[in-house]
């Protein structure tokens, strides 16, 4: 007897009705398609659980594979067997005996979801003991603290035997929250604040300005490396990149450099808007922290995003950059976003940015520029690809 079965729990109970309903299916799909490589395995919903059918796959690798899938509140290891007790004796005799570390003592807990199973909770617990006391040597029971605990659940179809519990990555499923378009730079910051976001259940589109030939094929390989590292938290992303140079050409030549990159982060907002609109998305998302950098200061946020009536999601806000670098290398996209390649805010940005813009001046310095041809032309330019969660690679349009 071995484990065959993995039962995934999963959290966030005050969801009710059909909302639980589409809840429960989209996690269904998220759990499949993260399992795709591995043939055998069926993915099931049962009892206000997903149960997935090892077949003689190993569970370790499908574990790993599963702790990535948001919406997971937690997985156990289980065997299934008839509902005999026999059977339960055995299976539950097993776990004991092949758990990683050797146990002292142990507790089964039994629970009879299926009632007209004529074998009580506690006379379960009893005769399952019981057998596992009498076949080992060395180890008791302790109801209070046990070393480990068996649990046993009868439904009415079979029963699972569980040990052990591995966190799942909490969140929601990815695909039950509408779309965000993340604002993703070639920095630590920004696929991190896209991770928070698809942990709460948002699928993800992304957004980039490149400023060629200022920056080259390799910062923009980055940051399709980077969107491709998000795909492996729940789905395929799109990725926009825009042409940036004519713009920043522009404001370099036209606009006070202290006040450059307060103008250039609102051109950047507005183009986003643009291509938010195009797709049905309904919010954005950047990786600012408050206070990180000057762009960063309150005052500066305010002016930057009076141009959009758009909510902007800022997951990092409050975070400490250790904090920050910590996530990035835990999702493993550090050692992408550190690579040293030129990014397209460095380039033009003078160094003698204001901390304190104000909505006023950026507008009285907008107000003699001519943008609007600027926007059209660089949402018009801007080239999308399709980065998919399936095969981690680019794919066409008619594919994805
Ligand atoms: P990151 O580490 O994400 O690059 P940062 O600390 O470098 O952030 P800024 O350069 O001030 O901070 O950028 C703030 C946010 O603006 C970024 O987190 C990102 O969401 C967005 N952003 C900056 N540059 C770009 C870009 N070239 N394309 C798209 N979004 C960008
Ligand atoms: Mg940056």
């Amino acid at each position: 007897m071995e484990y065959n079965h993995i039962l995934v729990r999963y959290g966030e109970l005050a969801l009710k009705g059909k909302n639980r309903n589409l809840f429960e299916k989209q996690l269904q799909q998220n759990i499949r398609y993260a399992l795709k490589s591995f043939e055998e395995i069926k993915v099931r919903r049962t009892f206000g659980r997903i149960i997935v059918e090892l077949n003689g796959e190993k569970y370790q690798d499908v574990v790993e594979a599963l702790q990535f899938v948001f919406g997971i509140h937690s997985l156990s290891l289980a065997i299934k067997v008839n509902n005999d007790l026999e059977q339960m004796k055995k299976a539950a005799l097993q776990l004991l005996k092949e758990n990683e570390e050797p146990v002292q003592t142990f507790k089964i807990s039994a629970r009879r979801a299926y009632k007209p199973f004529p074998i009580d909770s506690q006379s379960l617990n009893h005769h399952i003991g019981g057998f596992v006391l009498a076949n080992t040597e060395d180890v008791t029971v302790d109801v209070h603290n046990p070393g480990l605990n068996i649990s046993v659940e009868v439904r009415e179809t079979a029963t699972y035997i569980t040990s052990g519990v591995y966190s799942g990555a909490g969140g929601l499923p990815v695909g039950t929250s509408g779309k965000v378009l993340l604002m993703l730079s070639g920095g630590i910051d920004s696929p991190v604040a896209g991770y928070q976001i698809l942990k709460r259940g948002a699928k993800l589109e992304a957004i980039h300005f490149h400023s060629p030939p200022y920056t080259n094929e390799r910062a923009k390989q980055k940051v399709i490396d980077l969107a491709k590292s998000l795909t492996k938290f729940g789905a395929s992303i799109k990725l926009h990149l825009v042409p940036f140079t004519d713009i920043q050409t522009y404001l370099n030549k036209e606009a006070p450099s202290n006040f450059q990159m307060t103008l250039m982060r609102r051109m950047m907002l507005r183009i986003s808007e643009r291509i938010a609109n195009q797709n049905g998305i309904l919010a954005l998302a950047t990786g600012e922290s408050l206070g990180q950098v000057a762009s960063q200061t309150l005052h500066s946020m305010n002016t930057i995003n009076e141009v959009t009536n758009l909510p902007i999601i800022r997951p990092l806000v409050t975070m400490d950059k250790l904090e920050v670098i910590a996530l990035a290398k835990k999702i493993n996209t550090y050692e992408t976003s550190i690579l040293p390649f030129e990014d397209c805010c460095t380039i033009f940005l003078p160094a003698d940015s204001k901390t304190r813009p104000r909505r006023d001046q950026a507008q009285k310095f907008e107000s003699f520029l001519e943008i609007e041809p600027y926007l059209q032309r660089a949402v018009e330019n801007t080239e999308t690809l399709f980065i998919s969660a399936k095969s981690n690679q680019i794919e066409s349009e008619e594919l994805f």
